[in-house]
């Protein structure tokens, strides 16, 4: 998140660019939320001046993308990222351009950028540069492509997720004819790699306009490109309201398939190991709430995140399900005996010492039943009736 100090922080570059003769603005997102007057993401410079001025004229800085013209100026503590002016080439693959040609002109640097909101520079003065109008539709909250919609996606397909993501971002409309690109090069998609497509999903899915975005990413025939063969497009996904939360997101797409396959999902958007763990439990427990209220042993299993959401989407996902209120649940997870086995009072070692015996098979077994028991409150987590209760209990299964 940037705050004053950042703006001063980057205000002072371009002070410091301009006064060894370098044009340099502030740029791209940055520029977009100021005149919206939101918080910003990242703020970006653009300048004349190459990646090697840049670095002779700031003490600290890292080098993140000299390839593409960028240097990171960490002033007053801030890091800021200054990218040369530069013109794309040709784009070959749909995606990136072959080379990057550096320029020393700011409408061109302008002009390569995806949509005319983003296309807004501004001095250190606060004084907009607005070449494509951007202004006019960022005041009518649209989403309009610099130059010819067909052209600009048919250069970069990620552009046409681009489009959709900040639409549910910023609950702004598509313009038509972008919109109309979109539909008309929407088999390009296929060029963007699943991990790109994946990144402005989850970017979607947290913003405060799911709806918008989801409806826009079936209107667009985008939907229909996607890896696999996932329900995006299933009515459901208007009652789901805004979770904010990747995670549900992808459980709730889970949960629509005739039969949920959590691998499939998973391996289909190269998710990682720990979103896959993540969205089985959340799959599991919603599943589980959809056909009992959860038990003792469901609170023990899932944890706070899992339960609560797992109680809100069991109610988009199935009609006439008895409520669980989100205190109850809470308060049944928090006062449990234990949370984990790591909270039990005794371990193997206790074990070993009261049996006189060595480790093997049968510790596990014990220290289970033990966990078990202190969980369904048969025994109170407390080193002597535990030594107690276990005790009894191997004797009597002698
Ligand atoms: P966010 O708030 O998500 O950071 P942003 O507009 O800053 O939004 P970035 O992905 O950080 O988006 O990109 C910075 C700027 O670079 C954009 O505002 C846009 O001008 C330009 N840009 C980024 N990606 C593309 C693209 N694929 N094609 C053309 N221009 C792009
Ligand atoms: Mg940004």
């Amino acid at each position: 998140m940037f705050t004053t100090e950042n703006w001063q922080a980057g205000k002072s570059i371009i002070r410091r660019l301009k006064e060894n003769g370098y044009e340099a603005v502030f740029v791209g997102g940055a520029v977009r939320d100021f005149l919206r007057q939101k918080v910003a993401n990242d703020i970006d410079i653009a300048t004349c001046a190459l990646p090697e001025e840049v670095k002779l004229i700031f003490k600290r800085t890292v080098d993140v993308g000299l390839a593409h013209g960028t240097v990171l100026v960490i002033e007053d503590g801030v890091p800021i990222e200054v990218t040369t002016f530069r013109s794309d080439g040709e784009y070959e693959d749909h995606r990136r351009p072959t080379d990057v040609k550096f320029v020393r002109s700011l409408e061109e640097d302008l002009r390569r950028r995806d949509f005319t909101m983003n296309a807004l520079a501004m001095t250190e003065s606060f004084q907009i540069i607005d070449l494509f109008n951007g202004r006019r539709d960022l005041e009518n909250r649209l989403i309009r492509t610099v130059g010819n919609p067909i052209d600009r996606f048919k250069e970069d397909a990620l552009r046409m997720l681009r489009a959709i993501r900040f639409s549910a971002q910023l609950d702004f409309s598509i313009d038509h004819q972008s919109l109309k690109a979109i539909q008309s090069c929407a088999d390009d998609l296929s060029y963007v790699s699943v991990e790109r497509v994946t990144a402005e999903l989850e970017k979607m899915w947290v913003s405060s306009n799911l709806h918008k975005g989801m409806t826009y990413l079936v209107s667009s025939q985008l939907a229909d490109q996607l890896p696999g063969d996932f329900p995006f497009h299933h009515d459901k996904w208007s009652n789901l309201g805004n979770p904010q939360n990747a995670l549900v997101c992808w459980a709730f797409l889970c949960l629509l398939q005739d039969e949920p396959s959590v691998t499939e999902l998973t391996k289909a958007f190269r998710l990682s190991n720990e979103s896959k763990g993540r969205i089985k439990q959340l799959v599991k427990a919603t599943t589980i709430r959809s056909e009992r209220m959860f038990t003792v042993d469901d609170f023990y299993l899932f944890d706070e995140e899992i339960l609560v959401h797992a109680e809100s989407l069991v109610h988009v996902w199935q009609i006439g399900i008895p409520p669980m209120p989100i205190e109850t649940i809470l308060n049944n997870k928090r006062s449990l005996p234990i949370q984990s086995k790591s909270d039990l009072v005794v371990t193997g070692k206790d074990l070993m010492g009261w049996f006189s015996k060595r480790g093997g098979p049968w510790l596990k077994e014990a220290l289970s039943a033990i966990e078990m028991a202190v969980l369904h409150q048969k025994v109170v987590n407390d080193a002597t009736k535990i030594k107690e209760w276990i005790m009894n209990e191997s004797n009597s299964e002698i």
